[in-house]
């Protein structure tokens, strides 16, 4: 067989941009090269100030387990949602975002139309399987002329990008590892949120005898980790 037939019967090619709308766009494998690395980062980063799940201000325990680095982190407890400068649980700074995920997510908002991007948040979110994000608006930064960057790695998950107004009908982008999504501009405030994460049958496997402790990170196999970054102070 040539190489021809068989570029014909391999996997057809992802575009590298799907645009969802006037300013927000698709990225796909744009985060492939630094996957690896960025693992070890977000294992330093998890050793620092660990995965942990917040609390809604209704009272709620998010399904996400979630850490942040960079100046500002984002959290939630009854008294809120907001950016804070220092990790509750460690009562110490959060990590600093790891030079290539700076250079990574610069990058990406320049591909999609926003140089000059200097992330000082960036939320760090582990879905386990059955996790989900409901629709919501990022909304807790100070300034919106900066776009929210997101990085994909581990689990598929399908992205639901929905309108200005909670009810809009939500497109369902279906998110890999490497995948990057970018929203600004006009979009900056679209609803946004993730399905739950992964089948039914991994969901019902019962939890392994032991547990790893909360500093660690669970291989990216079994998981989906979500790297937003923002310019939130
Ligand atoms: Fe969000």
């Amino acid at each position: 067989m040539t190489e021809r037939q068989l570029d014909l019967f391999g996997p057809p090619a992802r575009p590298t941009r799907v645009d969802l709308a006037t300013g927000a766009a698709l990225l796909p494998g744009f985060a492939l090269a630094a996957a690896d690395p960025l693992r070890v980062d977000i294992a330093a980063i998890a050793a620092e100030s660990p995965f942990r799940h917040m609390a809604t201000p209704g009272g709620f325990t998010m399904s996400v387990a979630m850490t942040n680095c960079g100046a500002l982190g984002w959290i939630t407890d009854r008294a809120g949602y907001r950016y804070a400068p220092i990790d509750p649980l460690t009562h110490r700074p959060w990590p600093a975002i790891p030079p290539r995920l700076l250079t990574l997510a610069g990058a990406a908002a320049d591909r999609v139309g926003f140089p000059g991007f200097t992330p000082d948040a960036c939320l760090v979110n582990l879905y386990a399987p059955g996790a989900r994000m409901t629709l919501h608006q990022d909304k807790n930064e100070r300034d919106f002329t900066a776009p929210i960057v997101s990085v994909s790695l581990g689990l598929p998950a399908t992205f639901l990008f929905g309108g200005d107004d909670r009810s809009d009908k939500a497109q369902r982008v279906p998110l890999v590892h490497g995948d990057v999504v970018v929203w600004g501009g006009p979009a900056r405030l679209r609803f946004h949120g993730v399905l739950p994460v992964g089948d039914l049958k991994r969901v019902s496997t019962p939890p392994a005898p032991s547990a790893p402790p909360s500093s660690s990170v669970p291989s990216l196999d079994a998981v989906r980790i979500n790297l937003t970054l923002r310019r939130a102070g």
